[in-house]
């Protein structure tokens, strides 16, 4: 392909904390999602994309830069992130995928609200009723007083309280997916209008992201509740898609996933289990195959190389993204043996995920901060094939298993 082929526009719909299962096009019985599941028969579904990370400022610093969270580091999330973290991003030149698009002639926009580093490379980017810089150190302050009474455990948990958001300015002083989807169908009729540049718009959808969106439902600790929230964001990306082009580029993709209950992890996207990783993930638009489920093993972080190559740009730096387009084209059989996974929020812990094992090893504190135990030990090793819902450690059975992937993960994170 040429350089002059036009470039396509680009929507990517981000919805926070949405696991693959709960989705009909992924087998789910309750029909929450008529919209994601139109989407999928017209455009190409990949039934195993799991997330580099497990909370929101690392997995969109990944999905951004196609990049693990190793390699761009952004290990943390929200007030922990250190300025130090930030630094060593920039040392490292990250790019994140706005801005090379910006340079190749499109215009970018943004409906976020995480703010700081991730506004970097938008035309238009929301203003937020809150200023996310100052509250990060004010959040800082009151978590290094807890650290010093020994009591920092409960900080975090009180920091996901609406009471303590209320005074804080949590996801309250965020904008309404609502008002989200109004301004997204706004840029899309605005730029069709236009029609001179390509445009790049990036939509975070955050009402399935605990606490779940869910009026109507009493417990908001619930299945129901997070179905509920995901009814209603599938009616929002209805009205962006009625908006959009039949040819533009559509990627919806949750940052993460959500553990409702599997692993003692009740209502929250920590663990390293497919729980909390497995994701949807849909491309529709222009050259995209329609009704295509692709099988092949994908990371969140591949979404980086395949919108560029569908947009026809070489981006030649290195990432940890792999594009997706030749599995699409029936070219090749897979694009990688394995998702690199890591967290550092309630507990350190590092995944490999292959299409058949999962190896998960605890690389620094060990006891879940929120559950105050030890999920799984010290050293877990699935077998995928016969154990799916990853029940059964084999770990002590397979020592050269084991040795294999944990040195592995030992060269990742020195
Ligand atoms: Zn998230
Ligand atoms: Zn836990």
């Amino acid at each position: 392909m040429t350089h002059n082929t036009p470039k396509p526009n680009i929507i990517f719909i981000l919805v926070d904390a949405l696991r693959a299962s709960n989705l009909g096009s992924f087998g789910y019985p309750k029909p929450i999602t008529p919209t994601l599941d139109k989407l999928a028969t017209r455009g190409t579904t990949f039934e195993k994309c799991f997330s580099c990370t497990n909370a929101s400022d690392p997995a969109l610093t990944s999905l951004m830069s196609g990049m693990y969270t190793r390699s761009h580091g952004i290990l943390h999330h929200s007030y922990e992130v250190a300025q130090k973290e930030i630094n060593t991003m920039d040392q490292r030149n990250v790019k994140f995928i706005q801005q090379i698009l910006k340079e190749h002639g499109y215009n970018t926009y943004a409906l976020d609200f995480l703010a700081r580093w991730h506004m970097r490379g938008y035309d238009y980017y929301p203003e937020l009723k809150i200023d996310r810089t100052k509250r990060k150190k004010q959040l800082n302050r009151i978590s290094r007083f807890f650290k010093f009474l020994h009591i920092k455990p409960l900080f975090k948990k009180i920091s996901h309280t609406n009471t303590f958001r209320k005074i804080f300015g949590g996801f309250d002083a965020y904008p309404k997916d609502t008002d989200t989807t109004v301004k997204a169908v706004e840029l899309i009729q605005t730029s069709t209008k236009d029609n001179k540049q390509p445009y790049f718009l990036f939509v975070h959808y955050w009402g399935v992201h605990k606490p779940y969106t869910c009026p109507d439902v009493e417990n908001k600790r619930s299945t129901q509740c997070y179905d509920n929230a995901i009814e209603t964001v599938d009616k929002h990306i209805a009205e962006i898609l009625d908006a959009a082009n039949e040819q533009d580029i559509i990627v919806v993709v949750g940052d993460h996933a959500e553990s409702l209950g599997e692993h003692g992890i009740s209502f929250d996207h920590h663990g390293l289990y497919d729980p909390s990783l497995h994701v949807p993930l849909i491309f529709a638009g222009k050259n995209i195959p329609e009704g295509k489920r692709i099988n092949a093993l994908s990371c969140t972080t591949d979404i980086f190389s395949t919108l560029l190559d569908l947009a026809h740009i070489t981006y030649n730096a290195k990432t940890d993204s792999v594009s997706l387009v030749p599995l699409m084209q029936d070219k090749v059989q897979e694009v990688r043996k394995e998702v690199y996974t890591e967290e550092n929020y309630y507990q350190d812990k590092a995944a490999i995920r292959t299409t058949n094992h999962k190896f998960i090893k605890t690389i620094g504190q060990g006891i879940c901060q929120q559950c105050h135990i030890v999920h799984g030990g010290d050293i877990e090793l699935y077998d995928l094939t016969q154990d799916p819902q990853e029940l059964n450690n084999i770990a002590q059975k397979h020592p050269d298993v084991v040795k294999e992937y944990s040195e592995k993960i030992d060269i990742l994170i020195q």
